[in-house]
């Protein structure tokens, strides 16, 4: 079998299984087991596949499936322009999260060194992003799972951040020694009820998604933990779902009567991002 053939094979496999995305799907799977780069792909497309990089390549076409995220068969995923390692004690990064990134970016600007932590950071993607960014930022990052904490060191190594970062295990703010002026957060949101319809449930970590029965209840206890942990002028920062930018914002409302609240919208208008800024007392 050659590589087009196998990238074609593949390619209508996924896309009658009703898999998203089924060409760059098949590609990826292919470059994984093939161990090559884009280009070698498409400059070599009739060069032959050995016994063994078919049985590899079936193998993860198989995985993929069985529903299997492809992030987790090849093992990481690109985010904000950078690799990150991704294993399914964590969840996978989305490119919408980006937002959340680009405003505490902006955010952090108005400060020369500010203090910043990424709240339930997971593989790291937030804060290994704000930390390349952010030349000057001393970066906290929490979560309260030990082996996500694990997953976040690996990262942090990788892109060479792990003086820059200071990973803690515990719930969100509470394992911080300090007040912060930012805190970022991509925390679970997902009613529990909606759970069934998160297209990668069954492996990725229920812990990062299920924001119990209103999508909202852990958010809210961030919320109320920012009282005492957010500096004055200091921002929150907080990825949402669709449709909880006006309970959000009344939760943050009743909680801090004196801030200011924005909702930002992604590219697909959805309400994305809410940020809270307090004011300088
Ligand atoms: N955006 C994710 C999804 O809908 C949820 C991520 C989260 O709960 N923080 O699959």
């Amino acid at each position: 079998m050659t590589r087009r053939q196998a990238l074609s094979h593949a390619r209508k496999l996924l896309a009658t299984n009703n898999i998203e995305g089924a060409s760059l799907e098949a590609e990826l799977l292919l470059r994984y087991a093939l161990k090559i780069d884009r280009i070698q792909l498409y400059t070599e497309p009739d060069q032959g596949l050995t016994p063994q990089q078919e049985e590899t390549y079936r193998h993860c076409i198989e995985r993929r499936l069985k529903g299997e995220p492809s992030a987790y068969i090849v093992g990481h995923r690109e985010f904000f322009g950078l690799d990150f390692y991704v294993d399914k004690n964590v969840l996978i990064p989305r490119p919408e999260t980006e937002l959340l990134v680009e405003q505490a970016i902006v955010r952090s600007r108005k400060y020369s060194a500010p203090v910043i932590v990424d709240v339930g950071t997971g593989c790291g993607a937030i804060a290994t992003s704000l930390a390349l960014n952010l030349p000057n930022a001393r970066i906290y990052a929490t979560d309260v799972s030990e082996v996500a904490v694990n997953v976040a060191r690996c990262n942090c190594q990788k892109h060479r951040v792990q003086d820059r970062i200071s990973l803690l295990i515990g719930n969100m703010l509470k394992p911080l020694p300090e007040s912060v002026d930012i805190i970022v957060a991509n925390l679970p949101y997902v009613r529990t009820t909606n759970l069934p319809q998160v297209n990668t449930i069954g492996f990725e970590p229920c812990l990062a998604l299920d924001g119990g029965a209103d999508g909202l209840g852990i958010i809210h206890q961030l919320c109320i933990q920012a009282k005492d942990k957010l500096l004055s002028s200091g921002c929150l920062l907080m990825e949402i779902g669709m449709g909880q930018g006006t309970a959000v914002t009344n939760l943050l409302h009743d909680i801090f009567s004196q801030a200011s609240i924005k909702i930002i919208l992604d590219l697909s208008g959805i309400a994305r991002v809410v940020c809270l800024t307090l004011p300088s007392y």
